[in-house]
């Protein structure tokens, strides 16, 4: 499957990578505004290939995404110095309508798969500019937020991530919604297995995994500035459930058409995801703090992309 990458910045190439190392496509091309970088990046990606799975990586134009099945939109712009976020956002969706454009010219029949933040904006955006139906534009939304929700649960249980599912809801941002209330641990509710292994999920316990999720981009960003590695394992993830048509169940954003009375909102919600893109959705059974939170969340996302309107 040819899987192609607009924006070779940090995200785009680190999805590369991944995807590069998991084996999860057998074509790669790079396309960036900066020609040169998307051919570095290529050819760096290229030299993990020996050590990894047969893949054809390589830099190009639009044309070179002709036949590409799935085709992530990395790119954007830096927000300038004194820029507000709504007018980084307008120049962000400029830079969209233009990829898009071109992706479209040579790959029709793709499914995109947005990673450029505020990645549920952006989702919306791609839908609109795009006209594909809302199942084959799909957000790399909570998809990190919740790996790190089970790999911390995990953690405190004692047990492998694996063994956990509980999902991020809403934005993926500081609006999130974490679904303790549907959690599960080896199908048990949390709580009850965490009282079995002598691990009792406290509200001390909780307020710090809560953190640890919802700050975790913070403190990366204090580090080195930006976050890369982990959303492009996420992206590459993504890729290989469409490939596979695994039907996997992941938490994704697309633009929903109702979400606690709003709609047509671009939030994470579990997918099932496969070749066609999204195929269904599911509504988590919620606490009632946790329905308002995300209630407030989807209010919050569409005020912005209303904001964006006008
Ligand atoms: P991130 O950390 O989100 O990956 P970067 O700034 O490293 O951010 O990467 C964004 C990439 O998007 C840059 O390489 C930039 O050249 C690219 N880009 C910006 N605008 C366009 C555009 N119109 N077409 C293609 N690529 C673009």
């Amino acid at each position: 499957m040819k899987v192609g990458i607009v924006g070779a910045g940090m995200v785009g190439s680190a999805a590369g990578y991944a995807l590069a190392l998991r084996g999860g496509a057998s074509d790669i091309v790079l396309v960036d505004r900066d020609a040169a970088l998307a051919r570095a990046q290529a050819e760096d990606i290229a030299h993990a290939v020996p050590f990894a799975h047969p893949c054809q990586v390589r830099a190009g134009g639009y044309d070179a995404l002709t036949g590409a099945a799935v085709v992530i939109l990395s790119a954007g712009v830096a927000q300038k110095p004194g820029e507000s976020r709504l007018s980084l956002l307008s120049r962000n969706a400029g830079v969209f309508r233009e990829v898009i454009a071109g992706v479209l010219a040579a790959a029709p029949g793709c499914i995109l798969l947005i990673a450029s933040n505020p990645v549920d904006i952006m989702t919306e955006v791609a839908l609109r500019a795009s006209g594909l139906p809302r199942a084959r534009v799909i957000g790399s939304g909570t998809i990190l937020d919740t790996a790190r929700f089970r790999s911390l649960l995990g953690g405190h249980l004692g047990i492998a991530p694996q063994s956990v599912h509980a999902y991020v809801l809403g934005e993926h941002g500081d609006s999130e919604v974490l679904g303790w209330s549907s959690a599960r641990a080896g199908s048990e509710p949390v709580a009850r297995f965490a009282v079995q292994v002598g691990a009792a999920i406290t509200a001390d316990v909780r307020a710090r995994i809560d953190d640890g999720v919802r700050r975790a981009a913070y403190r990366i960003i204090e580090g080195k500035g930006a976050t890369w590695y982990g959303i492009g394992a996420g992206l590459a993830r993504i890729v290989q459930a469409i490939r596979d048509d695994q039907r996997a169940v992941l938490s994704v954003s697309m633009v929903t058409p109702e979400v606690g009375g709003i709609p047509d909102v671009a939030l994470s919600l579990p997918r099932v995801i496969g070749a066609e893109g999204v195929i269904a959705t599911l509504q988590p059974e919620l606490a009632e703090e946790e329905a308002e939170a995300l209630r407030a969340s989807a209010r919050l996302l569409k005020e912005t992309s209303e904001g964006l309107d006008g």
